[in-house]
């Protein structure tokens, strides 16, 4: 099921901390839902167009994407529980896990979970991801401080540590301001792997 597929949360349950969300969880407000997006249009590097597919399984209450190819090998992106998370960063995950099919990584074997080519890949998607906000659907700084204010807690909610935390929002931060496109950046990315298609 889990073939190269690529996953916003992964990192973070790979850090593990087992149980330590229920073990606040039973204390903790409840949980706020919110409406789900529309998602945003997306194309593989090969010009496949990537659909977006809701699931109901995942960790409860965690909102999370999944960028992979469907057992029918078409790519798709899995949206679990994106209703526990408000729409700016719903917006981000899809723009995150399209950035994976818009990369390549998806077709390519997969680094080791957490190894710093795993980590390269993440922060690339999120550049990606960023960067889409800001170019397509106009977000300013107001814009941006809502979706590293949504990471923020998102990552908090999991139990992330701060240093993981504010190395991501640094990485957006320095995106957000990146001169050129995003699609500029992709290009960037597959010519580096070699697979830009003329
Ligand atoms: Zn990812």
């Amino acid at each position: 099921m889990m073939q190269r597929a690529t996953f916003l949360a992964a990192v973070l349950f790979a850090l593990g901390l087992p149980g330590f969300s229920s073990a606040w969880g039973q204390d903790a407000k409840p949980a706020e839902t919110y409406q789900v997006v529309k998602p945003p249009a997306c194309t593989n590097n090969k010009g496949e167009t990537v659909g977006f597919v809701e699931t109901s399984r995942g960790r409860p209450g965690i909102a999370a994407g999944m960028a992979r190819r469907d057992p029918g090998g078409k790519p798709v992106v899995m949206r679990s529980n994106y209703s526990a998370t408000p729409p700016v960063f719903q917006s981000f995950i899809d723009r995150h896990e399209c950035a994976h099919h818009q990369t390549g990584d998806v077709d390519r074997p997969h680094p080791p979970r957490n190894g710093p080519e795993h980590l390269m890949n993440e922060s690339i998607s999120d550049c990606i991801a960023i960067l889409r906000l800001r170019d397509e659907e106009g977000y300013d700084k107001a814009g941006f401080e809502k979706v590293a204010g949504a990471l923020r807690s998102e990552m908090e909610k999991i139990g992330f540590p701060e240093i993981s935390i504010s190395s991501r929002i640094s990485n957006i931060t320095n995106c957000f301001k990146r001169p050129g496109t995003s699609k500029d950046f992709v290009n960037k990315v597959l010519k580096r792997r070699g697979l830009l298609e003329q």
